[in-house]
């Protein structure tokens, strides 16, 4: 069976020219950046200019800015733990409804624990922020702001300017999640002055496990692994050479990439839409339609489970998410949606079609044309459809 990976905001496929590029890494150029003899110092050099790569990409400074680490997990906890242990006298964390769990569950676990102050900005229908709730949330024992850039499932983007302006003229630090935008959509930190931002290869055609954490010149930022002198003493370790090798050439790629996502995937993304909401009743974009993602696209189906649309699309080879199960493994309906006030019957139903440099525009017609009978198909026999409630329609 042919497979259709619709699914790019949970992973990508590594980009053949990043595997190549990573392969000599493990049996011939397998030294240690730390040492002092020849092996390490090609390592080292390889490194560097993996993030130079990364650096290029965010528009920074200097390549002294960014920093390795496992996972766009790790880059999050380290900037939000790293920046409250740097400041402890401050106690007031400001985030969002709608972070990632990264975010979301590392606040909970701080005020649980440590007795931190969470203050979690609300979103409206479209998934926008009110920035006079965040102007007024942001007091004098306020010790970090983290917003995400771009919504993992809905693709909405927060107005990282505006944010980093409020954040910075009452002098607190700004991290951004920025897991789901990198490679996506161009960003310039020389622009905006944010101080810390996380990225996570996996998200764009690097290996799994291994991420980044940008850090703003003179940002203060206790490290969380403490050990060697790694990575500018911010993060103890002896590298993951090969993934961080890998990473550096996927951002070099994402770069001449960033015009296919501006104009071909946005397009298929969304003709993909168009052709849904103008053949299917009662389903809707989840999102501010205009400003979000390129790559990403959040439609609900009314009286309908989205689980049971994934299934049926798996069976024909094609590969979504939905917005409840996709990272928890639970059924509860999507916390993003439920910030935002989907009601619940569109809430259940919702799938989240997210595409890469690799969708074709033959895979968005087969997609099509397999989804609009599987919702038909499904609400003939949903206790909550159409057919059986038919005052609902
Ligand atoms: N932040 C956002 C917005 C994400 O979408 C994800 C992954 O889905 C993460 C953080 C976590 O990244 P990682 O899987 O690399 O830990």
């Amino acid at each position: 069976m042919k497979t259709i990976y619709l699914d790019n905001n949970a992973t990508t496929k590594v980009a053949p020219e990043v595997f190549d590029e990573m392969q000599p890494f493990f049996c011939q150029l397998y030294g240690n950046p730390s040492s002092m003899h020849y092996f390490g110092g090609q390592v080292a050099k390889s490194v560097a200019q993996a993030r130079n790569h990364v650096a290029e990409l965010l528009g920074a400074q200097s390549a002294k800015e960014v920093i390795f680490t496992s996972c766009g997990t790790e880059s999050d906890n380290t900037a939000i733990i790293g920046a409250l242990r740097s400041n402890p006298e401050k106690r007031h964390i400001i985030t969002t409804k709608v972070e990632h769990p990264a975010v979301l569950n590392l606040c909970r676990y701080l005020r649980k624990r440590e007795g931190y102050r969470i203050t979690y900005l609300t979103v409206d229908q479209k998934g926008h922020l009110d920035l006079n709730e965040l102007k007024s949330a942001i007091t004098d024992d306020t010790a970090i702001v983290s917003i995400m850039h771009a919504n993992n499932e809905t693709g909405v983007l927060f107005p990282l300017g505006d944010i980093t302006q409020i954040v910075k003229e009452k002098g607190v630090v700004f991290h951004t999640d920025a897991v789901q935008s990198v490679g996506k959509i161009p960003i310039n930190l020389q622009k905006i002055p944010i101080d810390l931002l996380s990225l996570s290869g996996h998200k764009l055609h690097a290996p799994k496990g291994v991420g980044a954490l940008y850090i703003r010149e003179g940002t203060k930022l206790a490290p969380l692994l403490i050990g060697g002198h790694q990575e500018f003493g911010q993060r103890g370790g002896t590298e993951n050479v090969p993934s961080i090798i890998g990473l550096g050439k996927a951002c070099q790629l994402a770069l001449q990439y960033l015009e296919d996502e501006r104009n071909r995937v946005k397009s298929l993304r969304d003709k993909l839409e168009n052709h849904i909401l103008q053949q299917v009743s009662n389903a809707k974009v989840n999102g501010d339609p205009l400003n979000r993602l390129p790559n990403t696209s959040n439609i609900s189906f009314e009286f309908i489970e989205g689980e049971a649309i994934l299934l049926l699309l798996s069976d024909q080879g094609i590969a979504a998410s939905s917005g409840s199960a996709c990272t928890s493994g639970s059924l509860e309906p999507s916390h993003v949606l439920r910030a935002m006030g989907v009601s619940f019957t569109y809430t259940h139903g919702s799938i989240r079609f997210s595409l890469s440099r690799y969708t074709t525009e033959k895979e968005i017609n087969t997609v099509t044309e397999a989804l609009i009978p599987i919702v038909e198909q499904l609400r003939t026999i949903s206790p909550f459809g159409p057919k059986n409630n038919p005052q609902k329609v």
